[in-house]
């Protein structure tokens, strides 16, 4: 396995260390942010990423019991400034925040790398006996808090990072199912697949830098979601390493034994223990995948085409609609067009054929990427069928560039919250689901709330949506946000309203607090809400009885307060 694929992320930002794409190269980029933020021209790059010396964290605490029962078990434990930086936090904006400015208000007191489910188990049970906390670590790429390691009772915590746990067991190309350890990063679990001629087909946009056990603790979604399902569709089975020992759920086609276990599994977020196995539903590496590009002049008449697609099956294997807003920065992440006089004419030419004949305005039009699988036949097929509902909602065929260029950038465009944070830009996302009926409904009022929290702020900002995961009922829709860092400072107060103005937008107009990202710390507000005391009250009580002491990821799961979640470490209530 490459070494490549398993390179650990930056502390304070996205991606490995010295990897980042060149957004220096697009002629397009830096027009529309000025025009966008009122800005005369573009403004010099402020924030160099900060210096490992210079950062300071809490002192650690230690416990010589705790070390030598791992020392026994063959465990070091790690407490150097590297371990604990790099496992302080995951990919949040108070995350980033705090990495930016070099001061680290909780990190965890010492970190450990289990190799396999016996090291795992005995850094839980360990951890139990020394009554320490305990927070399992997959990629650290969580963008709500998930991995804060603040503990309110004060105890020690550890980081278990689960990343060396990353095997592939056993494939059965018969039931087409795989027996995968779950500290395996995305890339690492499709390298073993593929050699073998599978795929898993699940892929975040954080796909290189998180883990299986991480997607299943966060009740995660691929791209390909419409067409292979989210993780909870993909994953048969898990094995925990609970603080009462191990918990095996079984994998079976179906079952009617009772309550589902696997359900109480996706999204424990690591408070029930650490997911050291699962059973994944795999599928023969298809033999081509073809993107496309349509343009509609509105969102809701793209939403009615992806809602029929999907309510027909004529779905394709990705629809990527995004609104206006959204298509303008697309666009203008296009690199200058190389290729001489010729193939510029022949693009003007064409922009104006689709300008003309499908009465498209590019200013304010709405991009859609769609991809296709299968044989060369099948992609032709399925493209056929989802081009006729395309075309009934006045969809018009813009070529495979925009689709090509979209499959090419899929995983640079996350590195784009630091390349704008280096230039005083702060932007983040929110991201909910809803019914078809209620859609267009929750994206104008989610919208129009991140509108008026700029203005009550006197904030330039920029706001935009894109829908990504479809079903028959309804779809998730993505907010993007940023804005222009104000220089007589509350930037982090600026953002805490932002982000609080459209979560609750997403309580008030029918959406879920979290399609895809879990809840972490920054969603905990918005959770008795969702879930309603009842349901509080029912997940407290199945904690207690797997995790007595409360030693796994404490305080998760756990709502919170609008004080505490304001705070610079946030502590669930107990
Ligand atoms: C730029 C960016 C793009 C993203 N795109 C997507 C996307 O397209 N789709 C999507 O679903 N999410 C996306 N995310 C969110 C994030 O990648 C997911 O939440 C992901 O599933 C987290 O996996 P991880 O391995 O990084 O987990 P971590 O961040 O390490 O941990 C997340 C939570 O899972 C728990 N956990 C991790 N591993 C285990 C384990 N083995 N056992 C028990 N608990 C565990 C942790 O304790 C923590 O509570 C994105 C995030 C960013 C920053």
């Amino acid at each position: 396995m490459s070494d490549n694929l398993q390179k650990p992320m930056k502390w304070w930002g996205w991606g490995a260390e010295g990897e980042a794409p060149n957004f220096e190269n697009k002629p397009h980029l830096w027009p529309y942010i000025t025009r966008h933020l009122q800005l005369k021209e573009k403004p010099q790059r402020k924030a160099p990423p900060p210096d490992l010396e210079t950062v300071t964290l809490p002192p650690a605490k230690q416990n010589e019991k705790f070390s030598a029962a791992m020392a026994r078990c063959g465990l070091q434990v790690f407490a150097g400034k590297e371990h604990r930086l790099a496992h302080a936090g995951g990919k949040s904006f108070r995350d980033l925040w705090h990495a930016r400015k070099g001061k680290i208000p909780c990190a965890p007191d010492a970190v450990l790398y289990p190799q396999n489910a016996e090291e795992a188990a005995a850094a839980v049970a360990e951890a139990q006996e020394c009554d320490i906390a305990i927070i399992p670590f997959g990629g650290g790429s969580n963008i709500a808090g998930c991995l804060t390691p603040a503990d309110a009772r004060g105890r020690m915590v550890v980081a278990a990072d689960t990343t060396k746990i990353n095997r592939l067991l056993s494939l059965n190309e018969k039931s087409q199912i795989a027996q995968m350890q779950a500290g395996a990063l995305g890339g690492v679990l499709e390298a073993q697949l593929n050699a073998r001629g599978w795929t898993f087909g699940h892929f975040p946009d954080s796909f290189l830098h998180s883990t299986l056990g991480g997607w299943i603790a966060t009740r995660s979604a691929g791209m390909q979601s419409d067409e292979y399902g989210c993780i909870e569709n993909l994953t048969a089975g898990a094995t925990l390493q609970t603080p009462g020992g191990v918990w095996n759920i079984k994998h079976f086609p179906r079952s009617a034994a009772a309550m589902n276990m696997k359900e109480l599994v996706l999204g424990s977020e690591g408070a029930l223990g650490i997911i050291t196995e699962a059973v994944i539903k795999i599928r023969p590496l298809p033999a081509r995948k073809l993107f496309f590009g349509y343009l509609f002049s509105e969102f809701a008449s793209g939403l009615e085409a992806v809602r029929e697609c999907l309510q027909t099956g004529a779905k394709p294997l990705i629809s990527r609609l995004s609104d206006h807003n959204r298509t303008a920065l697309s666009f203008s992440f296009r690199e200058a067009s190389g290729g001489g006089a010729i193939k510029k004419a022949m693009a003007a030419i064409a922009k104006t054929y689709i300008a003309k004949s499908g009465g498209i305005d590019f200013s304010k039009c709405c991009l859609m990427i769609v991809a296709f699988e299968g044989s060369e036949k099948e992609c032709a097929k399925k493209h056929s069928a989802a081009r006729r509902i395309f075309r009934k909602y006045g969809g018009v065929f813009a070529g495979a560039g925009p689709g090509e260029s979209f499959a090419r950038g899929k995983f640079d465009f996350p590195h784009i919250r630091d390349y704008l944070w280096d230039y005083g830009i702060y932007a983040d996302v929110s991201e909910t689901a809803t019914e078809w009926e209620n859609a267009e409904n929750l994206r104008l009022r989610a919208l129009a709330a991140l509108e008026e929290s700029f203005r009550a702020r006197n904030l330039r900002g920029w706001c935009g949506c894109h829908l990504s995961h479809s079903y028959r009922d309804g779809a998730s829709l993505y907010f993007s946000f940023a804005f222009l860092r104000d220089e007589n400072g509350g930037n982090l107060a600026h953002y805490f309203a932002i982000k609080r103005a459209v979560q609750d937008a997403f309580a008030k107009n029918g959406g879920t607090l979290s399609h895809h990202h879990s809840v972490g710390t920054d969603h905990a507000p918005w959770l008795e809400n969702e879930l309603s005391p009842f349901g509080i009250a029912a997940m407290d009580a199945i904690k207690k009885s797997i995790d007595p002491r409360a030693i796994m990821n404490p305080g998760k799961l756990r709502p919170l307060s609008w004080e505490r979640w304001r705070a610079d470490i946030p502590l669930a209530e107990e």
